[in-house]
């Protein structure tokens, strides 16, 4: 049994900014950022939106960085995943998926969010044999090839750019005529000479050869027509999901989205236990957000943790 005064699950930007509060405050913090330590900033390229930068900085240096000052402050940054947490005592206790026991007076559950899947067919036959959820992470295998992004967010139209660095074409690959991404970054693809928008598509299969794949078949969303596109990687990215499914069962309650329940300030439904960042947030799912929302359930856990010791 390890005791603490704060367990932060997570160790991206809102866990981060929430150990830079909890440190400075003279608590005793542990993260418990599960395997991927830093997660889905780690798979975006240039961030230009997050203040301080003058030049667009790297995600993976971006959390290096934040890391650097985490430890420096004292902070324990370990790659365990949270599979369960017991809150009918006090202190609470967490379980990690290597089997370690944590103990302690406050918790902060900033878990962030996952890629979410298209589910069509072919998708989970060809994951890691053409298609994939991390352009930064994979773009390089697809040099010299065609390839279709799927989605109409930021994330899609980053990825689309950063694939071109390396493919000698990308389909960019859309369900409707709007797109969420900002204005600046859908009209730098717009004039892209290497990108090409297939709209109003959504995949309907993903289709391979040999153990990769080989072309995607899309589905007009409009008359239903189907079109093939001969590419040889698809990467999805059409949004996420809060990664709270290791809540269940602990009373800490999440919405019907997945987001993790606030019922006051940044309190989840434990006296105790706070959240911060994309795992309690269905809206506005920024780094410099998540990082804000960090310090909010990390001045509250330094309140209760301060009453309660
Ligand atoms: P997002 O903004 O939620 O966009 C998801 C896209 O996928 C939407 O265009 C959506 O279409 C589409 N989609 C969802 N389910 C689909 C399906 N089953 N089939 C086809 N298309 C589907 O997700 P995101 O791009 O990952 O961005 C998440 C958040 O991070 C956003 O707030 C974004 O601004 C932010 N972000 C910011 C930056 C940056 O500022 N540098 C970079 C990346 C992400 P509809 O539009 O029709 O719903």
């Amino acid at each position: 049994m390890i005791k603490t005064d704060i367990v932060i699950i997570g160790a991206g930007p809102a866990a981060c900014s929430a150990a830079i509060y909890t440190l400075r405050a003279g608590l005793k913090t542990i993260m418990l950022g599960g395997a991927s330590l830093g997660g889905q900033l780690l798979q975006t390229n240039d961030i230009e939106n997050y203040p301080g930068f003058i030049e667009p900085v790297g995600g993976f240096e971006l959390m290096d960085r934040m890391h650097k000052q985490c430890k420096r402050l004292g902070a324990e940054i370990l790659g365990e995943t949270v599979v369960k947490i017991d809150t009918s005592a006090k202190p609470f206790k967490l379980f990690t998926q290597s089997g370690k026991e944590y103990e302690a007076l406050s918790v902060i559950i900033a878990t962030g969010a996952a890629a979410r899947w298209l589910g069509a067919k072919g998708e989970a036959e060809y994951k890691g044999k053409g298609v994939s959820a991390c352009a930064t992470c994979d773009g390089f295998f697809f040099r010299g090839k065609e390839v279709c992004v799927i989605g109409g967010g930021n994330t899609a139209f980053e990825d689309a750019l950063f694939l071109t660095n390396f493919c000698t074409k990308v389909y960019l690959v859309h369900r409707r005529a709007g797109f969420r991404a900002d204005a600046t970054t859908v009209q730098k693809a717009k004039n892209h000479p290497k990108i090409e928008m297939l709209i109003p598509y959504v995949v309907d299969e993903i289709k391979g050869e040999n153990g990769s794949v080989n072309a995607a078949v899309l589905k007009n969303t409009q008359d239903a027509a189907l079109k093939e596109v001969k590419v040889q990687g698809v990467f999805v990215a059409v949004g996420s999901v809060p990664q709270t499914a290791f809540l269940a069962g602990s009373g800490i309650e999440t919405m019907p989205d997945g987001t993790v329940k606030i019922v006051n300030r940044t309190q989840t439904t434990v006296e105790g236990i706070f959240t911060a960042g994309d795992c309690a947030d269905a809206i506005y799912r920024q780094a410099v957000v998540a990082a804000g929302s960090g310090a909010k359930a990390a001045i509250d856990a330094i309140a209760y943790v301060n009453l309660h010791k």
